[in-house]
């Protein structure tokens, strides 16, 4: 961290484990002040609220329910008064072809990974306005992009994500605001437990970088998006998945 920096409030969705661990950690590790929520708490949100107290915050919260959404931002806003970076990290899946999906996988896939996603990022870009800065990233999802059998319903919200970043960036691009969607290839994560050895074996020969792909992958091109000098980096799906869809 450059002595002069002066460290920005970040708000990452569903840091407590996998990939929003990753960009908690990465934000931490250059001097940011970091928020995060997710339903329950884990070793991980334990090791930070000791370690860096006064730049780390926790708030449960269940995304799907609005008052949660608004009471996770309102803690934000309480503590440091304003929310410079939004990482919208918190997604869910279920598995399965379409026709056998229960109305409850539906909602809960819908209700988080677009409904949860809408709440936070109208709150946040509300206060993004009226300061006429920010950078807002959401974590969508190379199956957005290219669809994945038995993920139709994710697929779908992932794609939607990518809709919204492509709005949002018109809607906020003149109040000095980015807005942009990184779409992760597979990394090993709770989310693809999913998924047997095998599959994961076969998207690894597939992937030209030969591997899965980790948290820290994807964290360092969230920080890159969300630098102030890459104001004029907006409206962009980026895709980082080790050249699986090349
Ligand atoms: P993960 O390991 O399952 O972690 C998901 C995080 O979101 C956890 O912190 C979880 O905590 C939180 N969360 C889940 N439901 C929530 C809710 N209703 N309200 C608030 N927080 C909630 O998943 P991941 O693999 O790190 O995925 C993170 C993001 O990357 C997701 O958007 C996912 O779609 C995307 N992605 C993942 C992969 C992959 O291969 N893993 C690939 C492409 C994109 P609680 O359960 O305690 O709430």
């Amino acid at each position: 961290m450059s002595a002069e920096k002066e460290p920005r409030v970040v708000v990452v969705t569903g840091g407590s484990r996998g990939l929003g661990a990753g960009i908690v950690e990465a934000f931490l590790a250059d001097g940011d002040r970091v928020a995060t929520c997710s339903r329950s708490i884990t070793p991980a949100v334990e090791a930070w609220q000791s370690a860096a107290p006064d730049r780390f915050l926790f708030e449960p919260a269940d995304l799907a329910r609005p008052e949660d959404a608004k009471r996770f931002i309102d803690a934000v806003i309480e503590r440091w008064g304003r929310v410079d970076v939004l990482v919208n990290n918190a997604g869910v899946a279920r598995d399965g072809i379409l026709g056998m999906t229960s109305d409850e996988d539906l909602d809960t896939v819908i209700d988080l990974n677009i409904k949860g996603t809408l709440y936070v990022t109208r709150l946040v870009s509300r206060r993004m306005l009226a300061r006429r800065s920010g950078s807002i990233v959401n974590i969508s999802s190379i199956v957005g992009l290219s669809g994945y059998r038995g993920l139709s319903v994710y697929s779908a919200t992932k794609a939607a994500l990518d809709g919204l970043t492509r709005a949002l960036a018109r809607e906020l691009g003149s109040r000095g605001i980015t807005v942009n969607s990184v779409a992760p290839g597979y990394l090993r994560t709770e989310m693809s437990h999913g998924l047997d050895e095998d599959q994961l074996q076969q998207i690894v020969r597939r992937t030209p970088a030969g591997r899965l792909g980790d948290p820290a992958d994807i964290a360092r091109v969230v920080q890159f998006l969300t630098d102030p000098v890459n104001s004029y980096l907006t409206g962009q799906v980026i895709v980082v998945d080790g050249g699986l869809t090349a």
